[in-house]
């Protein structure tokens, strides 16, 4: 079996609402990651998929440790780094890496390539010595197919394909073993999609890497993803392999979604029927009560507003390739598939 090498344990992340002069009464809380647990594998990639808004950045922001989380674990071979601080953290720091969403705004306009790049070297600068770090940084953007001599160029001296290439290039300068995508070509032309998720692909045989890779669509995680996980509100509702949630989805939540993936087939576009959510995305500072996703979904029944469906602990099922729901009336769509 497969080496585990990130175990997320009922992870909480709420954001205080506050009022008052000084800001310092509570009044409720966004509740943006709210209990999300999942394991991901050595050399595997776990999409994650979900609305703007569902908790995907928040989640990403916590599993770096750029966001304390208020409550649960995150296990990083096995060791829980969620409430490491100093040089403790810095070190497994150096382990996961992000690559972020918007090539044009995540770059600084004012540094050049060669600083953006090798920028992780100063923290860490055991990974490439002084002398070693133009060489270093010359290879890192050979690896992400870009011109060694492009060194002393300026972002804006580039296409927002390549700036997500050298995004990727300082995602890998510390020689990380997880790279956490968010988004990664959410901003760019579909042609330049296919090349950005071929590099990664790419790269991730090369260097030995584990992926979590983050989208609002399902279409855009399905070429790379060897499970998907589907969030919705701040939860996981839904876990799987790619042919269990591309053929087999359970959930409401991802029967909807996936009934709005473009297919290529005129005659299977034909038979497939639309599902068309109605009302908006809750508040994730009031949720509704019992299953989040019950003030949307043709299924819901007085149950749903009572009990919460929670998907099984990870650790109790067979290895990460289970499928799991979290619905109360969680079953393969016939018509669907038809
Ligand atoms: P996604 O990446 O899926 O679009 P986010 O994780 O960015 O979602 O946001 C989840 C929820 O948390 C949203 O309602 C957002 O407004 C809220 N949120 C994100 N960051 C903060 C913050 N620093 N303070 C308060 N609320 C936040
Ligand atoms: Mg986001």
């Amino acid at each position: 079996m497969a080496e585990t090498i990130l175990e997320v344990k009922d992870l909480v992340k709420h954001y205080p609402l506050t009022q008052g002069v000084l800001f310092k009464k509570q009044v409720g809380a966004v509740k943006a990651v709210d209990g999300v647990s999942f394991q991901l594998d050595k050399g595997e990639t776990l999409g994650i998929v979900g609305e703007s808004g569902c908790g995907k950045s928040t989640l990403a922001k916590v599993l770096m440790n750029l966001e304390r989380a208020t409550a649960g674990q995150v296990l990083f071979k096995g060791e829980d780094i969620s409430r490491l601080s100093g040089a403790a953290l810095k070190s497994v720091r150096r382990n996961i890496q992000m690559v972020f969403q918007d090539p044009y705004t995540s770059l600084n306009p004012r540094m050049t390539v060669g600083d953006i790049i090798g920028e992780p070297f100063e923290i860490h600068p055991e990974v490439a010595p002084k002398g070693d770090r133009r060489k270093a940084v010359q290879d890192l953007l050979d690896v992400v197919g870009l011109n060694p001599e492009y060194i002393n160029r300026y972002p804006h001296q580039f296409s927002g394909g390549q700036r997500q290439r050298i995004g990727i290039a300082r995602g890998l300068a510390l020689k990380p073993e997880i790279i956490i995508c968010d988004e990664p070509v959410s901003a760019l032309d579909v042609s330049v999609q296919a090349q950005v998720i071929n590099l990664l692909e790419q790269l991730q045989g090369e260097f030995d890497l584990s992926y979590m890779f983050i989208a609002h669509d399902l279409s855009i995680v399905r070429h790379i993803s060897d499970r998907v996980g589907v969030m919705y509100l701040g939860k996981i509702v839904e876990i799987g392999t790619d042919e269990q949630i591309y053929e087999n989805a359970t959930h409401p939540y991802t029967q909807a979604l996936l009934s709005a993936v473009p297919v290529p087939d005129p005659a299977a576009r034909e038979s497939r029927e639309r599902i068309i959510l109605s009302g908006d995305i809750p508040s994730p500072a009031n949720p509704p009560s019992g299953c989040r996703f019950r003030t949307r979904c043709w299924k819901a029944e007085e149950r749903c507003a009572e009990e919460i469906p929670l998907l099984a602990i990870p650790t109790t099922l067979e290895g990460p390739a289970a499928h799991d729901s979290a619905c109360h009336f969680a079953e393969v769509r016939e018509s669907a598939a038809a």
